[in-house]
């Protein structure tokens, strides 16, 4: 029985011997992650899980009608940076629904990351191909 290191806090433990290929301790805080980053999984490629997910939520904000407006009360931060990315969303939308070719000049230019690329036919429609590609700005000028 050998040490393995957790993914989530990187420390070495003993795995169980029923499952020496166990990557996450036993610590609460990592198998949250692990449960959160299956469940991310899960709902990523599973579509009835998924629309069971949001049956789920549905039905207990029914049961819990008062929920989001006590919460937003009680955290007028979380409001105030809803508010900001709302505003930040519907500015991105307006005033075409499809990328600009110039995104990448002009005032707001790309930021460095992971982008995924669709390949677009002739009539604007997202082809099923889709790429990742690793962008990174080298000068705004
Ligand atoms: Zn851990």
């Amino acid at each position: 029985m050998g040490l393995n290191r957790c993914i989530a806090c990187g420390k070495t433990f003993t795995a169980r011997a029923q499952s020496p290929q166990q990557s996450y301790c036993s610590n609460a805080p990592c198998q949250k992650e692990r449960r959160r980053l299956w469940q991310r999984e899960k709902r990523r490629e599973d579509p009835d899980y998924r629309a069971d997910q949001v049956q789920a939520h549905k039905a207990w904000l029914a049961r819990h009608p008062d929920y989001w407006r006590q919460y937003r009360e009680a955290h007028p931060e979380y409001v105030e940076q809803n508010r900001t990315q709302q505003r930040a969303r519907r500015a991105e939308k307006s005033p075409e629904p499809v990328a600009k070719m110039d995104a990448s000049i002009g005032t707001s230019p790309l930021k460095s990351g992971t982008y995924r690329l669709t390949l677009m036919s002739d009539d604007d429609v997202a082809k099923m191909d889709v790429w990742m590609a690793e962008i990174t700005l080298i000068s705004t000028a």
